[in-house]
C-alpha cells in the first residue's frame, strides 16, 4: 500500500497546529505502474520487427545487391515483418476502442446463430489449412442479444483463431450456442457461448493472467503463427462492455474451454 502523506499548518482555537492527512494512492500508483508497462511493452513489439525490417534493408542495399535469389528471400521475410506491425497497430486500435467505450452499452439486436455461422464459415479456409475441424451445435430458436456485431463477430474470431493456431492438425474446435437462462452470478437471463478444442491445452497456472495484454505462454510461439499477445485482452473488454463474464477451463492434453455469458437484456 502506498500513502501520500500532506502535511499542513492550521489555525486552532488553542494556538498553531498542524494537519497531516494520509490517502491511499496505491490504486493511483498501480495504473501509472501499468500504463508504463504498455508503453514498454509496445514499444519491444514494434521494434522488433522494425530492426529486422531495418537490417534487410541494409543487406539488401548491400551485400545482396547483385543476389536475385537472396532479395526475394528477404523480401519475403521484409513483407511478414511489416504484415506482423500491421496486425499489432490494428489490435492496439481495437482494444483502445473498447476501452474508451466501454461505458457505453450496446444496443443492436443481434442473432447470436446466425453470427456463429458467418463467423465459422468466414474462418474455414483457415481451419482447412490447418486440418482443423469446425463444428458447431445451435439451439432451434433464434437466440438475440443486445451487442456491438463488428465486436461480436471479433470475439468470435480471435477465439476460434487462437484454437485453430495452436491445436493443429487433426483437432476439433466446437462452438456451442446455450439457449437463455438465469446463469451463475448474472441476474438477468444470460445466453452460453462456449468455444471448445481438444488441443493441448493450457497449463492451469497460465490461466489467471491469460487475458493480460501481451501475456503469452510461449512467445515465440505466438509470434510464428502471427500472434500479437491482445487477444484475449481484447475479447475480455469486449464482453465486458457487454456486460458479459468470460469463464477459460483448461486441462493439459484435454484441451480448452472458453464459456463466455452474455446478458439477454
Ligand atoms: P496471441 O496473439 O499470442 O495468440 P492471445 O491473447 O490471443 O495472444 O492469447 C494469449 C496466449 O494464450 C497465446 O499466446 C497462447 O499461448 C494461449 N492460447 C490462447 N488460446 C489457446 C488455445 N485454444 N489453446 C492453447 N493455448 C491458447
Amino acid at each position: 500500500t502506498t500513502f501520500r502523506v500532506a502535511v499542513r499548518p492550521v489555525e486552532m482555537r488553542s494556538g498553531a497546529g498542524v494537519l497531516v492527512s494520509f490517502e491511499d494512492v496505491t490504486h493511483a500508483e498501480q495504473l501509472v505502474q501499468m500504463r508504463r508497462d504498455f508503453v514498454a511493452n509496445v514499444s519491444h513489439e514494434l521494434k522488433t520487427p522494425l530492426t529486422a525490417l531495418i537490417g534487410f534493408i541494409e543487406t539488401l542495399k548491400g551485400p545482396a545487391r547483385n543476389d536475385p535469389v537472396g532479395q526475394a528471400r528477404f523480401l519475403n521475410i521484409m513483407e511478414a515483418e511489416a504484415h506482423r506491425m500491421n496486425r499489432l497497430v490494428s489490435d492496439l486500435l481495437s482494444l483502445s476502442r473498447v476501452e474508451a467505450d466501454e461505458r457505453v452499452r450496446p444496443t443492436e439486436r443481434i442473432d447470436l446463430g446466425a453470427s456463429i455461422l458467418a463467423t465459422i464459415s468466414g474462418l474455414s479456409p483457415l481451419a482447412q489449412e490447418a486440418d482443423v475441424t469446425l463444428v458447431h451445435d445451435l439451439p432451434d430458436a433464434q437466440v438475440v442479444v443486445p451487442a456491438d456485431r463488428d465486436q461480436l463477430h471479433q470475439v468470435l474470431t480471435n477465439l476460434i483463431e487462437n484454437a485453430i493456431k495452436y491445436c493443429g492438425k487433426g483437432t476439433t474446435v466446437t462452438v456451442r450456442l446455450g439457449a437463455p437462462d438465469y446463469a451463475p452470478g448474472l441476474r438477468a437471463q444470460a445466453a452460453t457461448l462456449i468455444i471448445q478444442d481438444n488441443g493441448p491445452g493450457i497449463d492451469p497456472i497460465h490461466l489467471p493472467r491469460l487475458t493480460e495484454r501481451f501475456y503469452r505462454i510461449d512467445t515465440h510461439r505466438s509470434r510464428e503463427m502471427g500472434g500479437t499477445g491482445l487477444g484475449l485482452a481484447i475479447v475480455k473488454h469486449i464482453v465486458n462492455r457487454h456486460r458479459g463474464r468470460l469463464k477459460i477451463q483448461s486441462e493439459q492434453g484435454a484441451g480448452t474451454r472458453f464459456t463466455i455469458t452474455l446478458p439477454v437484456s
